[in-house]
């Protein structure tokens, strides 16, 4: 598994030079830990978001490339956050990737009715978490 993450770091070397800025919006704290920790070590930069309000400041200051969402969060959760993102000017085409602990039949129908642009599973793979990412910030750029 090292090897072929080192693999796949090297082959995605020129597009990793960009530094892709993902923003995280998660209300736990050791997830965002954890999360911000193995990303940075894979040459993004991260930001982070606790709640709501939060992250939609947070998309003005730091203009992310792709936004992980948790979707279980108190108040608005991240299908309402999402809608709302989806629906501010000049962020329609950030990919939004839902993060769900749950995998119930009709999970990504909702987070596709949402506006996510996918999801994956909590919890989150951490050897897989930068392909996934690629994949998505890739399906972005050849739109
Ligand atoms: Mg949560």
């Amino acid at each position: 598994m090292k090897i072929f993450s080192l693999a796949v770091r090297i082959s995605l070397g020129a597009h990793m030079t960009k530094k892709s800025i993902i923003l995280y919006v998660e209300d736990n704290f050791d997830n965002r830990v954890l999360i911000r920790r193995v990303l940075e070590a894979e040459g993004y930069e991260v930001a982070e978001a606790s709640n709501a309000e939060d992250a939609l400041r947070k998309i003005q200051s730091v203009r992310p490339n792709l936004i992980l969402m948790d979707i279980n969060m108190p108040g608005s959760d991240g299908y309402a956050l999402t809608a709302r993102i989806k629906a501010t000017p000049g962020f329609a085409s950030v990919p939004i990737v839902a993060v769900t602990a749950n995998v119930m039949r009709g999970d990504r129908e909702k987070s596709l009715e949402a506006g996510c642009d996918g999801y994956i599973q909590k919890p989150i793979d951490i050897d897989i978490l930068s392909q996934q990412i690629e994949r998505f910030l890739a399906r972005q750029s050849n739109d």
